[in-house]
């Protein structure tokens, strides 16, 4: 809850961090076009000065805010050559949320309910949880006009291990969000679909505006916040229900590349256009794609909290195949739902098939290979990484 010099001065912050990351990533592209090597934090850090005598207004903020963008941006570059995010893009204004972060110079008062940060002074604020552990970081972001400060601790913790002993398989689709081979499923969120009709209505009324009239800003700002409560209800959604599957069980199985094959297969090709192309185009459909692999991101890491783990079977016949014969054909699956065997009358729901192949192929990856340790050591490696990205 900061007053009117404080948001002004974080604005002012936020929009010092976005420029020097683009200008960093500037250099880094024109490096990378000369054939140099992708430059390091550190490197990164000596090019600060002349960034600031160049733009003289980047020297009001806290340099160490601006540190800490060279070091999210040569953590942006290895993630995104360990194979985990896109490769780094430049950031808009308005578009990327606006952030900067303070690695060190901060008080906290959780009891009074106030934070204070370098430069900008003590800082009244609603506390959301309590905070456990040794403060590493503090970050402060805004969203739709709020702002949020972001404290990130480290505390040790033994290995748990895991309450729960049962193994899962999961098949996400479009009528069921999930369907786990126990025969429980999770029912899509059905208030999207108030939103995205109120949505749409407000983007309809934005585009009969005249562009960047007060009107016009007017719209635009119900049409963001609308896309902010959708958002916002899908990682509520997702957030519920990964820990609820997380705890109830030890190894949960889902399949791999899922996301991919789904969009492809609505789409078709030309010669052999896919049916229902339409129904599952557009906003539903992307928003599908990512709540299905946030879904599965969220259930790594809850899994890896937990003790339990999780694993991705690359998905061969996990539709077709009978789970109580084994007989494996393409007319099993008759419609999107329904599943018959032709060979041994087997019926069920398409999906708890899926959900249920899926689990079997899991613990048979298991039962004859290290896929196990595979698991843990990445999962070691990953939280590697942000250990050293934190001290450095
Ligand atoms: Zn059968």
């Amino acid at each position: 809850m900061p007053n009117g010099a404080q948001q002004r001065d974080m604005r002012r912050y936020a929009g010092n961090a976005r420029k020097v990351w683009n200008l960093a990533f500037a250099q880094q592209q024109a490096n990378h076009e000369a054939d140099e090597k992708f430059a390091s934090a550190m490197v990164m850090t000596y090019w600060l000065p002349a960034m600031k005598e160049t733009f003289a207004f980047l020297k009001d903020s806290p340099s160490q805010t601006l540190q800490q963008v060279t070091t999210d941006l040569a953590f942006a570059y290895k993630n995104f050559f360990a194979g985990r995010a896109d490769f780094p893009k430049f950031k808009k204004k308005g578009k990327s949320s606006d952030s900067f972060r303070f690695p060190q110079g901060f008080k906290l008062e959780p009891h009074n309910n106030r934070v204070f940060l370098p430069k900008l002074g003590w800082i009244c604020y609603r506390n959301s949880r309590a905070v456990v552990g040794t403060i590493k970081n503090i970050t402060v972001s805004c969203t739709n006009g709020q702002w949020f400060a972001s404290i990130q601790t480290e505390q040790e913790v033994a290995q748990p291990l895991p309450t729960a002993t049962t193994a899962v398989g999961i098949d996400v689709g479009i009528a069921r969000f999930a369907t786990l081979s126990d025969g429980t499923f999770i029912a899509p969120v059905n208030s999207f679909k108030q939103h995205q009709s109120k949505l749409s209505r407000y983007q309809r009324s934005m585009s009969r505006k005249v562009k960047f009239s007060k009107n016009w800003q007017k719209a635009r700002q119900k049409v963001s916040k609308t896309h902010a409560r959708i958002a916002n209800m899908r990682r509520d959604f997702l957030h519920k229900t990964s820990t609820a599957i997380s705890k109830n069980h030890a190894m949960i199985f889902v399949e791999d590349l899922k996301v991919a094959n789904m969009s492809k297969s609505a789409k078709g090709t030309a010669a052999k256009p896919g049916r229902k192309v339409r129904q599952k185009a557009g906003l539903n459909r992307s928003i599908l794609d990512q709540s299905w692999s946030e879904f599965r991101r969220q259930l790594e890491y809850k899994q890896a909290w937990n003790g339990g783990w999780l694993d991705a079977v690359p998905p061969q016949y996990t539709s077709q195949e009978c789970p109580c014969c084994g007989h494996t054909a393409k007319d099993n699956r008759k419609t999107q739902a329904h599943f018959v065997c032709l060979d041994c009358g087997f019926a069920e729901h398409a999906d708890l098939v899926g959900a249920i192949n899926i689990r079997r192929a899991g613990l048979a990856r298991l039962a004859c290979g290290d896929t196990l340790l595979e698991v843990r050591a990445s999962a070691q490696e990953s939280t590697e990484d942000t250990r050293q990205l934190l001290a450095a």
